[in-house]
C-alpha cells in the first residue's frame, strides 16, 4: 500500500510528491500528460522557470524526482476511487489496483472552448486567459477583451497596468448600464455583437468576425472560457466545491484537506481565486506536508 496516491502529476501534484518524497513517503503519481497551459509557448511568472516551455519546466520536475527512492511516477489516468482515510482505493485505466492511505487530487481543470471557429485554434497563442502569464510581451499593443461576465469590469481596471489600447467584445452578453458607462469613462470602445469566427494571422493579431458591424483585428485577444474539473473524481467521492466565475472548484482547507477526511486537493482544481503555476506548485506543496504530517504516529 502507499501512503499518498496522487492523482494528477503536473504542478501542483508534482509538487506534493517532492515533499513527500524527501519525507520519506511512499507515493504513486499518476498521470495523464495534459496540463492546462500545454497550449502556450512559454510559461511566465515561476521563480527561477521564467520564459520556459510549460513542458520543459515539467519534465525537468520529474527528472529530479527521480533522486527519490520512494515516489513512482506513472503515465495512466485514475478511473476511479473508493473507500476511505486509512484504506482508499485507485483503479488505474492501465487495470492496476492502488491501495493508499491518502489521496491527494490535483487533476486539474478543462477549459471548455466556445463553439467558435478559430477560438481552440488560437487558444494560448493569440488567445490567452491572463495578462500575468502573457502581458508583459505584448504590453502597450491593442488588447481585445471578451466578455464573460461581471468579472470581466475587474479584468478593464486590470489591464490597465500594461496597455491603454484596449477593445472590449460584448459577445451576446448584456453589460449593465453604469459598467457599460465606467468603461466608456475610461475611452474604451464596447464592441457589440456576437463574435462567429477568428481568424489568425501567424499564430498573433486574431481578427474577431461579427455578426454584426465590420470585423475588428487586435493583437492579442484576451477570453475566459467556462471551465470544469478534468476529471470526475470528486463527484463519485461526494467532495464539496464552491462556485467560481467560470466553474467549479473543490473546498480545501488551509491544510488543503477537502470535505473528506483523508483526501486533500491543490492546483487549479482547489483554487477559486487566481490559478497559476505558482499557486498550484505552493498548494502542492501544502497539500503533500499536510497528508505527511496527518500520518505521524
Ligand atoms: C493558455 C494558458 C496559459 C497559461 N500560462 C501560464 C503562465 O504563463 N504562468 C502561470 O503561472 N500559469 C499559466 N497558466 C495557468 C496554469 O496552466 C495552471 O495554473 C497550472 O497548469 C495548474 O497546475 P495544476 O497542476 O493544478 O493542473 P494542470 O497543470 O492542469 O495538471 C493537471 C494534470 O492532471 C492530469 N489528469 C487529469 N485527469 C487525470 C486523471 N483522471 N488521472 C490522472 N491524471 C489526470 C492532466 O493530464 C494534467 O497533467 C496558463 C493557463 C492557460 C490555459
Amino acid at each position: 500500500m502507499d501512503d499518498v496516491v496522487i492523482i494528477g502529476g503536473s504542478f501542483a501534484g508534482l509538487a506534493a510528491a517532492l515533499q513527500l518524497g524527501r519525507a520519506r513517503r511512499k507515493v504513486t503519481v499518476l498521470d495523464t500528460g495534459l496540463p492546462r497551459n500545454r497550449f502556450a509557448g512559454h510559461s511566465h511568472g515561476l521563480l527561477g522557470h521564467d520564459h520556459k516551455p510549460p513542458l520543459d519546466i515539467l519534465a525537468e520536475a520529474r527528472r529530479q524526482l527521480t533522486r527519490y527512492p520512494t515516489v513512482n511516477l506513472v503515465n495512466a489516468r485514475a478511473n476511479s476511487v473508493s473507500g476511505g482515510i486509512d484504506d482508499f482505493s485507485v483503479l488505474t485505466g492501465n487495470g492496476e489496483s492502488l491501495g493508499a492511505r491518502r489521496l491527494i487530487l490535483s487533476y486539474g481543470i478543462t477549459d471548455q472552448m466556445p463553439a467558435v471557429p478559430g477560438f481552440a485554434e488560437g487558444w494560448g497563442t493569440s488567445i490567452v486567459p491572463c495578462p500575468y502569464c502573457d502581458g508583459f510581451e505584448v504590453a502597450g499593443q491593442h488588447w481585445g477583451l471578451v466578455w464573460s461576465g461581471l468579472q470581466s469590469h475587474n479584468q478593464v481596471r486590470l489591464f490597465h497596468d500594461w496597455t491603454d489600447r484596449l477593445t472590449v467584445f460584448a459577445d451576446g452578453h448584456d453589460i449593465p448600464p453604469d459598467i457599460r458607462a465606467d468603461v466608456a469613462r475610461r475611452n474604451i470602445p464596447v464592441v457589440d455583437g456576437r463574435i462567429t469566427e477568428i481568424d489568425r494571422h501567424g499564430g498573433h493579431n486574431p481578427t474577431l468576425n461579427l455578426d454584426t458591424g465590420p470585423d475588428v483585428t487586435v493583437d492579442i485577444l484576451f477570453a475566459h472560457p467556462r471551465n470544469k474539473p478534468s476529471a470526475g473524481l470528486h463527484e463519485s467521492l461526494g467532495l464539496a466545491t464552491v462556485d467560481t466565475p467560470l466553474g467549479i472548484a473543490l473546498k480545501a482547507d488551509e491544510r488543503r484537506e477537502t470535505s473528506m477526511p483523508g483526501i486533500y486537493a491543490a492546483g487549479d482544481l482547489a483554487n477559486p481565486g487566481m490559478p497559476s503555476v505558482t499557486t498550484a506548485s505552493w498548494q502542492g506543496a501544502i497539500a503533500g506536508i499536510s497528508a505527511q504530517q496527518s500520518m505521524l504516529v
